[in-house]
Order: C-alpha cells, then sequence, then structure tokens
C-alpha cells in the first residue's frame, strides 16, 4: 500500500477535523465498541469494501433499508433513470402515486399517505398529526423505542409514573417534554395506570412493534391487545412505529405478524422509512382518510417538504418495494435470518457461550444470556463487555455487525446460504476465542 493510501483511521482523522466526531450519525463513531470506523468505499449484493480494500458481510444494510442487498441492478436501473429526468421538481409526480399506492397495497390499516425524508421527519410529524386530530396534547412512549430525534422524543423516564419524562438530549427544554410519557416497554400495569390517571389528555401510544433499537425486543401479545384497547377506550390512537420493521420483518410490516395473532388487530397511524426508500431519503407516515385529512393542505395540521416524494428516492423505494412482493422472497429471507441465529446459538453452546436469539424476517437480534429481555432495563443487564469482543472478532473475520450490542441486525436477500454458513464458522470462532 503506498503511503497516500488512506487508511481508516487516516480518514477518521481527518473526518474529525471537519465533521464533529467524524461522523454524520453518532452510532457510526464505534464508541460503544471501541476501535476505528470502517470508512466504506463501495457495496455490492451482501458485502461492503471499506478504504483499505478490506471486504466484510454486511450485517446493517445501512442499518435496514438495503433489503435487496446493495446495488441491486433493476433498483439502480430505476434510479438512474429517475436521476436523468430531474433531480427535483417541487412540483407532483406519477411515481409518488405509485409508490403510495404501493404501500397502501400492502398496509390494509391506512388509506392514504404522505411522504417524507427521514424516519425522524415522519415520527415528529405522525405526533403532531395524533395531537392536531385529537386536539390533546400529552403522548406515551416506552423506554428504550426510538421515534427519531425529534425534540418531544428525546426523552427518558421520569422518577415515577406521575411524573413525565426528561430530556436525554442538551438543547431540549424541560417544557418541550413535559407531555411526554415513558413507560417500561411489556410492562401491562404502567400502561392501564397511564391511561386511569390521564387517560382523556392522551394523544397517542408511539411504539416500535417489534423494538430494534433495543436490539430485538418483541411487544407482548397481552400488551399489545390491552394498548389497543385502551387507546379505543379513551379515544387515543395507536401509533406503529414501522421505520425499522416496516417491509423488513414481513411483507406486510409488523402490523401483520400481529394481525395474525390478535383477530382484527390494526394500529391506527403507522410510520414508515428505511426499506421504503430502498437506501435513498424517503420515509412515511399513513393512517385512516380521516386522520390524515386533517394535514394541510386539507387540514389544520401544517406538514411540508422541499425534497419531500423526490423523484430519485421514489424511483428507489418503488422498485425495492416490488420487487420484495415477488412470490417466495420473505419465506427466503425469514429462512436465512433465522438460519444464521439458529447457526449463533449452536455454535456458541458448542463453546459453553450462553446466548439466546430471535428473529422476524430479515431482522434479528442476540444476546449473551440465558433468556430473552422483555424490556429496557433487562437488555442493558445482558453484558456489553462480551459483545464488544465478539464484534471485533468478527470483524477482523470480515463480518460487519452493528456496533452497538442495543442495535437489531439486518439480513438481505442477497446473502446466499454459503454467505450464512461462512458467517456462522466465523462466530464459533469468536465464541471459541471469548
Ligand atoms: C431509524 C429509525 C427512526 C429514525 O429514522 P431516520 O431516518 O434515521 O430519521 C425512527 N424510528 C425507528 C423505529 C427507527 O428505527
Amino acid at each position: 500500500m503506498s503511503t497516500d493510501t488512506p487508511t481508516n483511521a487516516s480518514l477518521f482523522e481527518r473526518a474529525q477535523r471537519v465533521i464533529p466526531g467524524g461522523v454524520n450519525s453518532p452510532v457510526r463513531a464505534f464508541r460503544a465498541v471501541g476501535g476505528t470506523p470502517r470508512f466504506i468505499q463501495r457495496a455490492l449484493g451482501p458485502h461492503i469494501w471499506d478504504a483499505e480494500g478490506k471486504r466484510y458481510t454486511d450485517y446493517i444494510g445501512s442499518w435496514g433499508p438495503m433489503i435487496l442487498g446493495h446495488g441491486h441492478p433493476e433498483v439502480v436501473e430505476a434510479v438512474q433513470k429517475a436521476a436523468l429526468d430531474g433531480f427535483s421538481f417541487g412540483a407532483p409526480t406519477e411515481r409518488e402515486i405509485e409508490l403510495a399506492e404501493a404501500i397502501l397495497g400492502l398496509v390494509p390499516s391506512a388509506e392514504q399517505v404522505r411522504l417524507v425524508s427521514s424516519g425522524t421527519e415522519a415520527g415528529m410529524s405522525a405526533i403532531r398529526l395524533a395531537r392536531g386530530f385529537t386536539g390533546r396534547n400529552r403522548i406515551i412512549k416506552f423506554e428504550g423505542c426510538y421515534h427519531g430525534h425529534a425534540d418531544a422524543l428525546l426523552v427518558k423516564a421520569g422518577s415515577g409514573l406521575a411524573t413525565f419524562g426528561h430530556p436525554t438530549s442538551a438543547g431540549v427544554p424541560a417544557e418541550v417534554v413535559q407531555h411526554t410519557l415513558v413507560l417500561e416497554y411489556n410492562n401491562v400495569e404502567q400502561i392501564e395506570q397511564a391511561f386511569a390517571a390521564h387517560g382523556a389528555d392522551i394523544a397517542c401510544v408511539m411504539i416500535e412493534p417489534i423494538a430494534g433499537n433495543m436490539n430485538f425486543v418483541r411487544a407482548s401479545v397481552p400488551f399489545m391487545k390491552r394498548i389497543r384497547e385502551l387507546c379505543d377506550q379513551h379515544g387515543a390512537l395507536f401509533v406503529f412505529d414501522e421505520v425499522m420493521t416496516g417491509f423488513r420483518v414481513a411483507l406486510g410490516s409488523a402490523q401483520s405478524v400481529y394481525a395474525e395473532l390478535i383477530p382484527g388487530f390494526r394500529p391506527d397511524m403507522s410510520v414508515f422509512g428505511k426499506v421504503i426508500g430502498g437506501g435513498m431519503p424517503l420515509a412515511a407516515f399513513a393512517a385512516s382518510r380521516e386522520v390524515m385529512g386533517k394535514l394541510a393542505p386539507l387540514g389544520p395540521v401544517y406538514q411540508a417538504g422541499t425534497l419531500s416524494g423526490n423523484p430519485v428516492a421514489t424511483a428507489c423505494g418503488l422498485s425495492t418495494l416490488r420487487i420484495l412482493q415477488r412470490p417466495g422472497f420473505f419465506e427466503q429471507l425469514g429462512q436465512r435470518t433465522r438460519a444464521l441465529m439458529d447457526g449463533f446459538v449452536k455454535v456458541a453452546g458448542e463453546a459453553g457461550v450462553p446466548l439466546t436469539a430471535d428473529s422476524q424476517g430479515g431482522m434479528f437480534g442476540f444476546f449473551f444470556a440465558d433468556s430473552l429481555p422483555q424490556n429496557y432495563q433487562q437488555v442493558m443487564a445482558r453484558g456489553s463487555d462480551t459483545f464488544n469482543r465478539f464484534f471485533h472478532l468478527m470483524l477482523e473475520q470480515g463480518v460487519y455487525l452493528a456496533p452497538a450490542m442495543y442495535e437489531a441486525g439486518f439480513v438481505s436477500a442477497a446473502h446466499t446460504e454459503q454467505d450464512i454458513a461462512d458467517t456462522v464458522a466465523a462466530a464459533a470462532q469468536a465464541f471459541r476465542q471469548l
């Protein structure tokens, strides 16, 4: 390697001079696991290559969007074609209708959808709409769920149920989060108490139905059922944040998984991102015509965006959504992902390392523990030191897992059986060295 070929370390040093922490989103900095972030040069299929030419099998997939793997030829063609027709018009296009129709066709709980550019924007707008629709201020979220970095959502639990949350970020005034109540995930008693105390003031309950921002924790069926009942009784909206799970855990998203377990179940509003953009900046929120009718220009709830429904992003998202609707797509993706987790559990057992794992569709999580956690506190109690050592042992062997134990992982349709087998073999090696 010649001396002027940049290394990950030299790029990180240079980046830190001009970009805070050297990254444009904090988790990329490897702070949780330590070490030098890999600067990615290119990607193809299930693989990414760093600045030093080292190849990794990618289990992050840009944190979820790359469900087809990188550089799917049909998606690349759609994006190239759209780019030649123009980057942005600030005027409506037919492709926005096609994407809206595609989303609504797969999500029966929603009748209309508005496109935006990031999950944060979609979550923030969904909250505003829920408040505008109900005429109420208070919102409920759950500890360990991430809904983007809007001020009102950067909040952690207060000292008791009677108190509202505290900001988790500097720069967020206490007044801005005073209407946000943060409860324990999967705790039926707490949500009952919250509605008993504040029911008439609650605009919405927002949840990650399968929480991927605390690794992988499913909402239990009794918990989901009870929230649905309480929202109905008190006139609050039940909002599913499916930015991660949408078109990732099943063709009908996580809500279809719960609809199979709870007959007739549906959320009132859904938030999407990640997969629906196929790797381009695109997100959405969707609900009934009655709720969506409160949005400007029809109604009094203001929401807008210069690049919303961007023609290149919608081309990317639309071709991605079309491909994942092909017969057998999710069966195969689910099978590959399960094979990866079953493999991890098996080889960990052989190495005498306690490990549990879960997956749904193309999303997975594993824990160095004997049982699956049910809430954020239990996730955080499952030792990060072991994970961090495992992460680096895998990275050395060319397997790129999310650089923090509280993040979910993703398999793409481009991962072959051989890729999965190679990753399990690398894990076997890593478990023996832990
Ligand atoms: C990623 C994510 C968001 C935020 O989306 P951005 O596009 O990063 O703003 C919101 N909610 C969930 C569940 C997410 O996983």
